[in-house]
């Protein structure tokens, strides 16, 4: 080995900011300049989008009734439709950008799913070059989160007393962030900084893995606003509105997606910020 190659393996960091103990150097990926981390959000991102602009179009086409004193829906819709046709058209630039430095024809179906498809398919090689990656994935956060968003109307939203995990220069935000639920979808979102976060490190210890103690799932029920006691959670087992499993001890473990599916359930309608103000 050179000492060429040699340098570049021992040297190579992920470009990007981590927001969990951002002063350790990570690792980049061979071949590329960002760690595995960073790799799998950038493909989560990419993957979502026809979701997202989805999700836009079902929030554009049921407003919902609107009482006396409210007005009306318009400004709301439009925020919804500019970002549809912005998405399309960041998208569309990126898929025009990678086309043209690659030599290679841009995709000819501008549509959402089209278009999501063959930036997928470029993923790895922007995620080699650093300054494409780092305004990629920006971008892909910015759009992505401004939709869900704007998509949230139905989405519960449940404040969470723990502080917000992003670094920004070394110094930890001092938001704090709320959980938002939207059916099986859960994400944490800071106001403060405005990020779509993984809402698993907020939940760690209630969420490890699949199943969950009878204690995850109080703390679970309480921030969906339901009153719950150890009682409670034995009864909804009982009448297998949640699955278990009994463990050697006599304990029991809860399976997470039957708990997070009766809680969405569950759920009262909940009024959107706009309509409500
Ligand atoms: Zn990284
Ligand atoms: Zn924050």
């Amino acid at each position: 080995m050179d000492l060429v190659s040699r340098h570049r393996i021992t040297t190579v960091r992920c470009v990007l900011d981590h927001r969990i103990d951002p002063d350790r150097p990570r690792q980049a990926l061979p071949t590329l300049v960002i760690c595995g981390g960073h790799r799998t959000e950038l493909y989560r991102l990419a993957t979502d989008l026809p979701r997202r602009y989805d999700d836009l179009d079902r929030a554009h086409g049921t407003p919902g009734p609107r009482g006396p004193g409210i007005p009306t829906g318009i400004p709301f819709d439009d925020d919804i439709a500019e970002h549809r046709t912005h998405m399309v058209s960041v998208v569309a630039s990126w898929c025009g950008a990678i086309a043209s430095e690659r030599g290679i024809t841009p995709p000819a179906d501008l549509h959402m799913d089209a278009l999501a498809a063959w930036l997928y398919r470029h993923l790895e090689w922007v995620a080699a070059r650093e300054h494409m990656v780092v305004a990629l994935l920006g971008e892909l956060r910015q759009i992505s989160g401004r939709a869900l968003h704007l998509a949230d109307i139905r989405a519960r939203r449940v404040p969470l007393a723990a502080q917000c995990l992003t670094h920004t220069g070394g110094t930890r935000c001092t938001g704090q962030v709320s959980i938002v639920i939207r059916g099986d979808d859960w994400t944490a979102h800071c106001e403060t900084c405005d990020t779509i976060q993984d809402v698993g490190p907020y939940l760690r210890g209630v969420r490890s893995g699949k199943w969950i103690t009878g204690e995850g799932v109080i703390m679970l029920a309480r921030l969906c606003g339901l009153p719950c006691s150890p009682d409670v959670v034995r009864q909804w087992h009982h009448r297998r509105r949640i699955t278990g499993q009994r463990q050697k001890d006599g304990s029991v473990l809860y399976s997470l997606a039957s708990v997070q599916a009766y809680l969405t359930k569950r759920q009262p309608p909940i009024v959107s910020k706009r309509m409500a103000g």
